[in-house]
């Protein structure tokens, strides 16, 4: 499918400005809307499949890319660089639409338990010609990110997760997307939107695009996948804040917008990438829900907390946003 053009983005008609920013499509929408298969929970548990967001390499980043990509094309650098694990689901998605579009990927890899799925995402980022710096520890890894920026000045970064407001703002186009698909029918108004949420961005755009639509009882269930200081109320207000204000810049004229999440903070276990038996049955699920391998850092702890709020909210439609690449993937 060809790349849908920003002209046909529900956003611009919120944010009129945005047309005269640089923008690279890339994402293939809207991207589909289904039952929830695998989960027994009488048509009311949904999920929106951004796993099929691109057919190179889908998922969460996708979106992202459109802005941060043009971005860096605008500002005429050559060299991206992030930093993640090695089961960085980010990584690999830049490296494929990074590579895609001309760039030079780099990544500055941080320590992550090891498992079938680092090893799947380590092929596909030398598959997708990305160049990896392996580091150490968290602290370990910001000093040879500086080191490297040192030697590439031109470097464009991505910090992990990519949470930035413009990056942000995608996610709430996503939520307006599927706010159309409602008024459409396909599926009813979800009462609780869950995703996996690390640096946050997701789970705010989607609740600045509930606030845009109008939905003042649907709550998007933030299900952390990271440590605490790095995920938390303080850390998601920030990112509100920023991309509400970039909003205003690009030309939005609507009432103060508030969000309504519901951080979970019952999945995280150990830390980042750690596996726990919840997890894994999260990712026996994604794998039974959609024919590839899950894995346990994101979708596998989004997915335990699904099962476990449809328990909990007997009476709610549920939405799970599907954030894990079903495209692309090098499967052994
Ligand atoms: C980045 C990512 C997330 C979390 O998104 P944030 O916006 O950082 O909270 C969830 N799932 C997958 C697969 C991701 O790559």
């Amino acid at each position: 499918m060809p790349p849908t053009p920003l002209s046909d983005r529900p956003l611009l008609e919120v944010a009129p400005r945005l047309a005269a920013r640089p923008f690279l499509p890339i994402a293939e929408l809207p991207t589909p809307v289904l039952p929830m298969p695998a989960l027994e929970a009488a048509g009311r548990v949904w999920v929106k499949r951004d796993d099929v967001v691109s057919s190179l390499y889908g998922g969460n980043k996708v979106r992202r890319w459109e802005w941060l990509l043009a971005e860096a094309r605008a500002q005429g650098r050559s060299e991206l660089l992030t930093i993640g694990g090695p089961g960085s689901t980010q990584l690999t998605s830049l490296a494929a639409h990074g590579q895609a579009h001309g760039f030079e990927v780099h990544g500055v890899i941080f320590e992550q338990p090891p498992s079938a799925f680092v090893d799947e995402a380590l092929r596909e980022d030398a598959h997708y010609r990305a160049t990896l710096h392996f580091s150490g520890g968290y602290a370990r890894t910001v000093l040879d990110a500086v080191r490297f920026l040192a030697q590439h000045p031109r470097a464009y970064v991505i910090a992990p997760g990519a949470s930035g407001p413009l990056a942000t703002l995608s996610y709430v186009d996503a939520m307006l997307e599927l706010g159309a698909q409602v008024k459409a029918r396909l599926l009813p108004r979800p009462d609780r939107v869950v995703v996996p949420c690390g640096s946050g961005g997701t789970a705010v755009g989607l609740a600045l695009g509930a606030a845009l639509l109008g939905w003042r009882e649907t709550t998007i269930e933030a299900v952390r996948i990271t440590d605490l200081y790095l995920s938390n109320p303080l850390t998601l207000g920030a990112v509100a804040r920023a991309c509400g204000a970039l909003l205003r810049r690009e030309g939005y004229r609507g009432p103060r917008l508030t969000t309504r999440i519901a951080m979970n903070h019952r999945f995280i276990g150990p830390g980042y990438g750690a596996g726990t038996p919840a997890a894994e049955r999260g990712a026996a699920l994604f794998e039974r829900a959609f024919g590839l391998p899950g894995e346990v850092t994101y979708s596998g702890k989004g997915l335990a907390a699904l099962e476990q709020v449809v328990l909990a909210h007997p009476r709610e439609t549920i939405l799970y946003w599907n954030t894990l690449s079903t495209t692309g993937r090098l499967v052994s």
